[in-house]
C-alpha cells in the first residue's frame, strides 16, 4: 500500500483533505487546567434516568424497561427516581430517531413554542417529544424540576465506559466522575464549553440542573451485548450511590480528574459529491482514547492508500467510526487532555 501523508478536513472537490485545528488550539496550553468555584448545593431530590433517547441503543432501553417494572434497584432513600423511555416511537421501531435526533433538539426556541400543536402539522416528532420531556423533567434551565439526569447511550465505537460531561465548571459532575473512576475505568468526554466556537448544549441531559450521559461501547446498534449491559447497570448504580452519599452529608474532598475535551470534528475524506473516498484505517480502528501522533494512519482509501494524520501535536481521538455519525459528517472527534479540579463538595442543608 502506498502511504501518503495527508491532513484531515475536506477541501471541496479534492481527494486529499486538509484539516486545520482552529480556535481552541491556540489556548491549548493556557487553558487545560480548569479550577472551578466552590459550589453551594442543596440535596438532590429528584433524579431522572432516560433510556432510548436513541431508540436503537439497547442497553439503556432494556435497563429502563426493567426498572419500569421494578424500580427497587434504582431507588434510594434520599431522592425520588423517575425512569423513562425518552423516545418511545424510535424504540418501538428500533431506530435512532423518527424525524430528527432527539439528543440535539433541546434548544430554547424548540421548547419555547409551548402551544398545543394540531396532530396534522409537520413539526418533527422529536421536537414534540422534547416538549413533553420538558414538561415532565424540566423546565430546562437553572430552575429545572429535576436535579440530576442520567441518560443511557451505546456506541459502536470502542469508547468503553465513557462518561460525557456537559459542562467543565460543574463541580458535582466532576466529583461524580472522580467517584466512578475510583471504582472502574471511566474515560471522560468533555463537551466544548465555549459557545463562541459554535458548540451549544442541546442534549436531553440538559433538561436537569446537573447530569451525565453514560456512553458504553462497543455495541452494534439494535443489538445487546451482555457485558455492555452489565457495565451500564453497574455505573448507573454507582452514580445513584454517589448522589445518595452526597445527600446524606458525605464530604467529598477537592479532586482533580483528567478529561478529554473536544478540539475538532473530523470528517471522512469525501469527493466533490460528498461521497466517501476512504474508510477508517485498520490501524486506527478501535483506538479511541489512545494518542494519535503526527504521521499516524487514520484513513484507508478505497484504492488502498493510507491517509495519515498531519497535525503538529498529539491528540486523543474519540467515537472513531461511530455508525450514527456518518450522516453527521463525523469520522471521529479529536480531543485534548485537560484537568478539572473541583473544590470540596458537601451538601448545604
Ligand atoms: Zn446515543
Amino acid at each position: 500500500m502506498r502511504s501518503i501523508i495527508c491532513p484531515l478536513a475536506p477541501l471541496a472537490g479534492q481527494l486529499v483533505h486538509v484539516v486545520r485545528f482552529t480556535g481552541s488550539r491556540r489556548h491549548l496550553h493556557a487553558d487545560n487546567q480548569h479550577k472551578m468555584a466552590s459550589p453551594t448545593l442543596k440535596p438532590l431530590k429528584r433524579v431522572g434516568i432516560l433510556g432510548g433517547t436513541h431508540g436503537n441503543e439497547l442497553s439503556g432501553v432494556y435497563l429502563v424497561k426493567k426498572w419500569l417494572k421494578d424500580k427497587t434497584p434504582v431507588t434510594r432513600s434520599t431522592f425520588e427516581t423517575t425512569v423513562c423511555i425518552s423516545n418511545p416511537r424510535a424504540v418501538e421501531k428500533c431506530v435512532r430517531y423518527i424525524d430528527t435526533d432527539l439528543n440535539r433538539v433541546f434548544t430554547e426556541e424548540n421548547l419555547r413554542a409551548d402551544v398545543e400543536i394540531p396532530s396534522d402539522t409537520n413539526v418533527p416528532y422529536e421536537i414534540l417529544t422534547a416538549r413533553k420531556l420538558n414538561k415532565v423533567f424540566g423546565p430546562m434551565g437553572p430552575y429545572s424540576g429535576t436535579d440530576f439526569m442520567l441518560d443511557l447511550h451505546n456506541t459502536t465505537s470502542n469508547m468503553r465506559n465513557c462518561i460525557i460531561l456537559e459542562r467543565e465548571e460543574d463541580a458535582l459532575t466532576t466529583h461524580l466522575a472522580n467517584y466512578l473512576q475510583k471504582l472502574l475505568p471511566c474515560p471522560l468526554f468533555l463537551k466544548h464549553n465555549r459557545p463562541k466556537d459554535g458548540f451549544r448544549l442541546v442534549a436531553t441531559v440538559n433538561l436537569a440542573k446537573h447530569g451525565i450521559s453514560i456512553e458504553i461501547g462497543p455495541q452494534a446498534h439494535g443489538t445487546l451485548v451482555a457485558e455492555v449491559y452489565q457495565r451500564m447497570e453497574e455505573i448507573t448504580h454507582h452514580a445513584l450511590d454517589f448522589i445518595e452519599k452526597f445527600n446524606q452529608g458525605h464530604e467529598f474532598p477537592e479532586c482533580t480528574v483528567e478529561a478529554h475535551r473536544i478540539l475538532e470534528k473530523v470528517d471522512f475524506p469525501r469527493d466533490k459529491d460528498g461521497e466517501l473516498t476512504a474508510m477508517i484505517h485498520p490501524k486506527f480502528q478501535d483506538k479511541d482514547w489512545e494518542p494519535l501522533n503526527p504521521g499516524d494512519p487514520i484513513f484507508l482509501s478505497f484504492n488502498g492508500e493510507t491517509i495519515s494524520y498531519k497535525g503538529d501535536t498529539t491528540v486523543y481521538p474519540a467515537f472513531i467510526n461511530e455508525a450514527s455519525y456518518y450522516e453527521k459528517g463525523l469520522a471521529f472527534w479529536a480531543m485534548e487532555k485537560v484537568k478539572l479540579t473541583a473544590p470540596t463538595l458537601k451538601v448545604q442543608e
